[in-house]
């Protein structure tokens, strides 16, 4: 305890000492002022007798109730006007009595005190792993702060906590936290406590270099899997470290800043994420997006623009890809990389993507009916796909017989592809039953090996646009050579994106690429161009390629 509370605490002591005698004294005056022991007047005493079992428990209690029964004892008549004085019975058996009483009330306060630190214990444990939980927390990091001296907070989140849950069950989910939790404490010897179930986090009373250390100790022990009952169990984590005073003076926020420094941790990072004061001003921007995302659709902010996609073999525009855009009233236009980021943090995507095939329908209706006949590709997250309702959803407005009038493809990155496979070749396999045309997107970012794509249900693969401005160079065009082959060996197409210029252009069409899809056949355009685009396109051609490439 700092030594500011030490002698306040020291002076309360004596301070207190000092009244109980006084106010002894006062009543046994006030005891012989009102003429002796005849009156009920010695019971007053009872008074500091308690208090003095309340504030220094049996020995407060046995001294006050010493003092009054020798105060009013022996020297104290019975009545001062005629001068009669006690029996000694008399004033013993009142003493007995001030240390019996003042003994059992000491006794019971004891045990509403142990009854009421046991409460207040149990209300500073997290209920499930047992460890000090967040308000246990708060109070020692007001404490460490007030001692003033620097310490850091190592914070850890448990990933695949949802996972090891939904395979096991919650006790060994909660087994593992704990085991995590104790892990921690081995390999940093601070103190541990639980934090919103699968946080957990530890206090050093150390810079943040040894923190550092002692974080990356921990992160290589998690490696080898944790033993859990009879299982097996490989714990992810995301971790920060947060430092104090430097990242906040403010004990109050330290918790708050450690929980967006572990927000901020990126899938593929490996060490902590040390906060700055950046992370902050980005959380809350996001927290704004976040909120304003919530109300786009509803209030009509976005929309989509159609690129168009051309047959290499035939020169014919065949098909469009829907893109999505969100003018936010204040901030103007938001790249789709990141609110479609953030809609997948929310959950706000499976919304999204609803939209994006209704508006695609309606579209495709309308060209249709103007005699454009084209099919439209949707972009779709892997979220959609391990949601069972959007999974429905698509497969009754893009599959059976729907889908055939409709011609709507979608559109799945590689990347989806790393994490979840399983999950996701399932519901592929379910789309594509249901009649659902697939195109793999971005192929070459996602380190899929072609024999994995053997038995995915893929229609399209659309070779990613990174490989567009190597072509010409011999690996580039080795690669497309070898997607090519295994493309039209397994019956699928194969489509390049981001093609900018006549020679890459050229190059793929020379190669034996089935479509082409970038800017220099087309920007994404607006609906109401789209169908001027395509009549132009039929209107030319007759006229030679190289015409037909620059329209
Ligand atoms: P993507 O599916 O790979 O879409 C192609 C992106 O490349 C688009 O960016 C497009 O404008 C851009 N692009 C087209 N031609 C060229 C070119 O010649 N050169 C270059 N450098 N870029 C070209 P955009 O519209 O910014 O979209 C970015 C990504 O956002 C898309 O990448 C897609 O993954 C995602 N996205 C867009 N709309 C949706 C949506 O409705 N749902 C989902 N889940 N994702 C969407
Ligand atoms: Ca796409
Ligand atoms: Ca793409």
């Amino acid at each position: 305890m700092p030594k500011i509370f030490q002698s306040r605490r020291i002076n309360q002591t004596y301070w207190h000492w000092f009244l109980l005698i006084a106010m002894t004294a006062l009543l046994a005056k006030l005891v012989y002022l009102t003429g002796g022991t005849a009156r009920a007047f010695p019971h007053l005493l009872y008074i500091p007798i308690f208090l003095g079992a309340y504030y220094f428990r049996l020995t407060g209690a046995l001294m006050i109730a010493v003092l009054s029964g020798i105060l009013v004892g022996p020297w104290m008549p019975v009545s001062v006007a005629t001068g009669e004085m006690q029996a000694t019975f008399t004033w013993l058996w009142r003493m007995v009595m001030y240390v019996t009483l003042g003994s059992v009330n000491s006794v019971l306060l004891l045990n509403v005190q142990r009854m009421r630190a046991a409460e207040i214990k149990s209300s500073y444990r997290d209920m499930f792993t047992g460890y000090p939980n967040q308000d246990r927390l708060a109070q020692d990091l007001k404490h460490l702060a007030q001692e003033g001296r620097e310490f850091c907070l190592l914070g850890f989140r448990i990933k695949n906590i949802h996972e090891i849950n939904r395979y096991t069950g919650y006790d060994i989910g909660i087994a593992s936290i704990k085991e995590a939790a104790s892990l921690l404490e081995e390999a940093t010897g601070g103190t541990v406590y639980s934090l919103f179930l699968n946080d957990f986090v530890a206090v050093l009373k150390t810079g943040p270099e040894e923190a550092y250390a002692a974080c990356m100790k921990y992160l290589e022990r998690l490696k080898a899997p944790l033993l859990i009952d009879r299982y097996k169990l490989e714990i992810f984590v995301q971790s920060a470290i947060v430092h104090y005073p430097y990242d906040t003076k403010d004990p109050s926020q330290l918790i708050k800043v450690l929980c967006i420094a572990l927000g901020q941790q990126s899938e593929t990072r490996q060490g902590p994420v040390l906060f700055h004061a950046e992370l902050e001003r980005n959380d809350r921007d996001n927290y704004e997006l976040m909120v304003a995302l919530y109300n786009a659709i509803s209030s009509n902010e976005l929309f989509l623009v159609y690129q168009p996609k051309q047959d290499l073999r035939t020169g014919q525009m065949v098909g469009v890809e829907a893109l999505t855009r969100w003018r936010h009233p204040t901030r103007g236009m938001i790249a789709p990389d990141i609110f479609i980021k953030l809609a997948e943090e929310i959950g706000l995507i499976h919304d999204i993507t609803r939209w994006v095939v209704q508006t695609a329908l309606k579209q495709n209706k309308l060209w249709q009916e103007q005699g454009m006949h084209v099919t439209i590709g949707i972009n779709i997250s892997y979220k959609d796909l391990s949601d069972k309702e959007t999974l429905q959803f698509l497969k009754e407005n893009l599959g059976g017989k729907k889908g055939e009038e409709a011609r709507i493809e979608i559109e799945l990155t590689e990347r989806s592809l790393i994490d979840n496979a399983f999950e996701i070749s399932a519901a592929l396999d379910e789309l594509k039953r249901s009649g659902v045309s697939i195109h793999l997107d971005d192929f070459g970012t996602g380190y899929n090996s072609l024999s994995n794509l053997v038995n995915l249900p893929i229609d399209c693969l659309k070779i990613d646009k990174m490989f567009m401005p190597g072509i010409g160079e011999h690996v580039s065009d080795a690669i497309i050579h070898a997607l090519i082959r295994f493309c039209h060996k397994t019956q699928k197409r194969i489509i390049a994106e981001g093609v900018e210029t006549k020679e890459q252009w050229e190059a793929l069409k020379a190669m034996g690429v089935d479509y082409v899809q970038g800017y220099y056949y087309s920007k994404p355009l607006p609906p109401c161009d789209i169908k001027a685009f395509y009549d132009a396109q039929r209107l030319c051609i007759e006229k030679p390629e190289d015409e037909l490439a620059l329209v």
